[in-house]
C-alpha cells in the first residue's frame, strides 16, 4: 500500500494524494513540517496537516497574490511579506525590476529552509539583493510601523496556531497604519464554500471593511485548497482594483503569467451571487 496524504476539507469531507514518498518530517517549535513526493502534483508540502503549496499549483496563487496589486499600482516599490515560507510570493515580486525592497517575514526559519531543499522552484529568489528575510512573528513585527510599505501580502497559514493572529483587527489595523497613502493590502480571505473556511472569510472581511475605505474580493481556483474556490482580501486607503486598474502599464512590464491576465483581473473581481450577498452582510 502506498503513502497517501488526507487532509479534512470539511467534517465529512477527506482529500486524498496518492504520494510515491513522504520525504521529510520535522516539528519546528511552531508547527508540523512535512513534504511528499507525488506524481499528480509533484513535490508538495503541509503544515500541521494542511497542504499549503503543492509544484503543480502553487503558480495560480502565487500569481494571484502578487499581480493583481501590481497591476493597480505598478508604482509599488516596497512590499512586506507576511509568512510566505515557501518564497513563491517573494519569487513572483522579484519580476518586476521597479520594486526596490521585499521584506520577507516568516515566523518559522525552518520551513524556509526545507522549501529551498524540496521545493527550490518556489524558493528560487530569497537570495534577490533586494530581499531581506526576518525569521520573526509577522504580528509583533508590523506593530508599531507608520506608513512604510506600499504594499503587504499577508501570506500566511489559516487563522489556526501562528497564523491566527494574522486575521485580528488589531493586525490588520497596524497593517492599515503601516501602508502609505497609496498602499494596498492583500490578505488571506479563505473560502466561501465550506462552513469553517465560510466563517473565516466573513470574520475577516467584517474586520477589514471595517478598517480599510476600499475593501474588495477576488476568487481563483487553486485544485488542492478546500472546495477549490479560494479567495483574498483587496485592501486600499484609496485605490481601486478596477477603476485604478492600469491595463497597458502591466503590460509594459511583459511578464508571462501562466494564470494571471489582464482579461481575468477584472473578472476574478465577479463573485457569484451566494458569495456577494454573504460579504455585503459580513
Ligand atoms: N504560500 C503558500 C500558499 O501557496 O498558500 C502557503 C503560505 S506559507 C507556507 C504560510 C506561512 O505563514 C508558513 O510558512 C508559516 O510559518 C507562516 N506564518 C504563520 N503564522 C505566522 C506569523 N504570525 N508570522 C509570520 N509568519 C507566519
Amino acid at each position: 500500500m502506498g503513502i497517501s496524504f488526507t487532509e479534512k476539507h470539511a467534517d465529512t469531507v477527506d482529500f486524498t494524494i496518492q504520494a510515491d514518498e513522504h520525504i521529510y518530517s520535522k516539528k519546528s517549535q511552531f508547527q508540523k513540517i512535512d513534504f511528499y513526493k507525488s506524481k499528480e502534483f509533484g513535490t508538495f508540502f503541509t503544515l500541521d496537516d494542511i497542504l499549503m503549496t503543492t509544484e503543480k499549483d502553487e503558480f495560480i496563487y502565487h500569481e494571484m497574490i502578487s499581480h493583481i496589486p501590481m497591476a493597480v499600482n505598478p508604482d509599488i516599490k516596497t512590499v512586506l511579506v507576511i509568512g510566505g515560507g515557501d518564497g513563491g510570493t517573494v519569487r513572483e515580486l522579484t519580476r518586476y525590476p521597479t520594486i526596490e525592497r521585499i521584506e520577507m517575514v516568516e515566523i518559522d526559519e525552518m520551513v524556509v529552509r526545507a522549501c529551498q531543499k524540496y521545493l527550490p522552484q518556489t524558493a528560487s529568489m530569497l537570495g534577490d539583493l533586494r530581499v531581506e528575510l526576518f525569521f520573526e512573528d509577522g504580528i509583533k513585527y508590523i506593530s508599531g510601523k507608520k506608513e512604510m510599505y506600499d504594499l503587504i501580502l499577508v501570506d500566511s497559514t489559516d487563522p489556526i496556531g501562528p497564523g491566527e493572529g494574522l486575521f485580528s483587527k488589531q493586525f490588520y489595523k497596524d497593517c492599515f497604519v503601516a501602508l502609505k497613502e497609496n498602499g494596498i493590502l492583500i490578505n488571506q480571505h479563505e473560502s466561501p464554500f465550506y462552513e469553517n473556511d465560510r466563517m473565516e472569510m466573513l470574520r475577516a472581511h467584517s474586520k477589514i471593511k471595517g478598517i480599510f475605505p476600499i475593501s474588495k474580493v477576488y476568487q481563483f481556483n487553486v485544485p488542492t485548497y478546500a472546495s477549490g474556490n479560494w479567495l483574498f482580501g483587496f485592501a486600499s486607503k484609496k485605490l481601486h482594483p478596477i477603476a485604478d486598474f492600469k491595463r497597458d502599464e502591466w503590460e509594459k512590464f511583459k511578464i508571462y503569467t501562466r494564470y494571471y491576465n489582464t482579461d481575468l483581473h477584472c473578472a476574478s473581481f465577479a463573485l457569484p451571487t451566494y458569495v456577494r450577498e454573504m460579504l455585503e452582510k459580513a
